[in-house]
């Protein structure tokens, strides 16, 4: 929903007079979204679409709404708010009513980062976690399937299997880079049951396996016929909104942490979900009952981001090209696992196949296989003069962890082991620092072991 004014702009050709009292500059002016023929671009949009200045007293950018509750013109207004706030009518409430539903700094955000990936509508959440239950919590009931990709990022797992898992919600999952047979065996077998939901995660967190989306609609596709379609939902966290667009690919719902690249600045913790206006609309819904939505102050920070976010992103991306192409000759590397060399890895066909049909870029986020185990990948580690030892990704800076020993040292060592977590293995997203002063830094880092 464009940024809202109050009181509202009655799309709906309902009587407007009973919402009247309204001051003559009230209705936002629609944002340009082209000249002449020319559709304008996501980089060039994030600059001014959804916002009307001229609604917030000229101010070029808009001001931060510190406010936990809007005035209503009149009852009338009140109501009808509150029936798109309640789901009595769908596509949420047509005015600001109260900073849990909604918020002008929330929906201009919502407009632009849908902008992204032509979703039909978005929502803004306070951690990518929390877009995640919020998801998961309006799609599934007791007795329910999700069917999902593996591995997913830690949390996610524990969401879906233990805790969802309580309330008698059930799983099936077929591995990351699994070829249409594999997964039709497993949407077959789900099939006998209740399937709310398909939840795909690619590049999967940690392995950076890709998931085939086209394969996974495909199977979807012929497997559950008639209504009884479980949406397609994809957390896109690692390569979008840049480098992989999975609505263009058969996924409906999209799932961010927009902790990441999206923020970019590691100085914030939010979460997105865009898609049809549809299944928009029912998460809205359990996002006005729990609220999960993201604070306006949070809100005004991500779209700063959002508008050097393909700046910011092509610089990484081009950043890791360079910088893995000198690690993967360093000596004391036994291996990059990075997007950007599956075409040339044996072995690795299917994910460059993958790749090459779902993939506009390779990212800025690998993992470096030192020579050795956890003492050389330790030394590394703490030899990194510019790089932070810090987990997360897709900030500007340059940072480098140890999944075995931080973010996964609660796996089981046989799962970890199946996933390729080992010991030696360090993860790197790199950041827009000037890319030579990274390969130095790297560089002395490996010589230290
Ligand atoms: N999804 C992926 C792929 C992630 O890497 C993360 C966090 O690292 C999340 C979801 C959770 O996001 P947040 O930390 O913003 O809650």
């Amino acid at each position: 929903m464009a940024q809202t004014p109050t009181p509202p702009i009655d799309a709906t050709g309902a009587d407007e007079a009973d919402l009247t009292g309204v001051a003559p500059r009230t209705k936002a002016k629609p944002s340009v979204e082209k000249i002449g023929d020319r559709k304008l671009k996501p980089s060039t949009l994030m600059m001014g679409h959804g916002y009307d200045p001229m609604l917030s007293e000229g101010s070029l950018k808009p001001p931060i709404f510190a406010t936990s509750t809007y005035v209503f013109p009149n009852a009338a207004a009140g109501k009808r708010h509150f029936e798109g706030v309640t789901g009595k009518r769908p596509g949420g409430s047509q005015g600001l009513v109260y900073s849990r539903f909604n918020g002008p700094n929330q929906e201009i955000l919502e407009d632009r980062l849908g902008v992204w990936e032509e979703a039909e509508d978005a929502l803004v959440f306070s951690s990518g976690m929390s877009a995640i239950a919020t998801l998961l919590l309006s799609m599934v009931k007791p007795g329910d399937t999700i069917v999902h990709s593996g591995p997913l990022y830690a949390a996610t797992e524990t969401l879906i299997a233990r805790i969802l898992g309580r309330f008698g919600v059930q799983w099936l999952d077929f591995p990351a880079g699994a070829t249409r047979e594999e997964i039709d065996a497993v949407m077959t077998k789900a099939a006998t049951g209740n399937v709310a939901l398909i939840y795909l995660e690619s590049p999967a967190n940690p392995t950076n396996a890709l998931v085939d989306i086209q394969a996974v609609r495909a199977s979807r596709d012929a497997i559950f016929t008639g209504e009884n379609k479980p949406p397609i939902a994809i957390d896109n966290t690692f390569l979008g909104p840049l480098w992989l667009k999975p609505l263009e690919h058969g996924a409906e719902i999209v799932v961010y942490s927009l902790t990441k690249y999206a923020g970019g600045h590691s100085d914030l913790v939010a979460g997105g979900v865009l898609g049809s206006k549809e299944h928009i609309n029912t998460i809205r819904l359990m996002r006005n009952t729990i609220g999960t939505i993201c604070d306006p102050n949070t809100a005004w920070m991500l779209m700063r981001s959002l508008e050097t976010l393909e700046l910011r992103m092509s610089r990484a991306g081009e950043n890791a090209v360079k910088v893995c192409a000198f690690l993967r000759s360093h000596p004391k590397v036994e291996r990059v696992g990075y997007l950007g060399f599956l075409a040339d890895t044996p072995g690795m066909e299917r994910q460059a196949d993958i790749y090459a049909r779902h993939c506009t870029g390779a990212g800025s986020t690998f993992s470096l296989i030192v020579r050795g185990g956890e003492t050389e990948a330790f030394a590394f580690l703490d030899a990194l003069k510019i790089a932070k030892l810090a987990v997360s990704l897709g900030g500007t800076e340059t940072l480098a962890s140890h999944p075995a020993a931080m973010t996964h040292l609660s796996v089981s060592d046989e799962r970890k082991q199946a996933l390729g977590i080992t010991d030696n293995l360090v993860r790197i997203s790199i950041g827009v620092e000037d890319p030579d002063d990274l390969i130095a830094d790297f560089e002395q880092a490996l010589d230290s072991i």
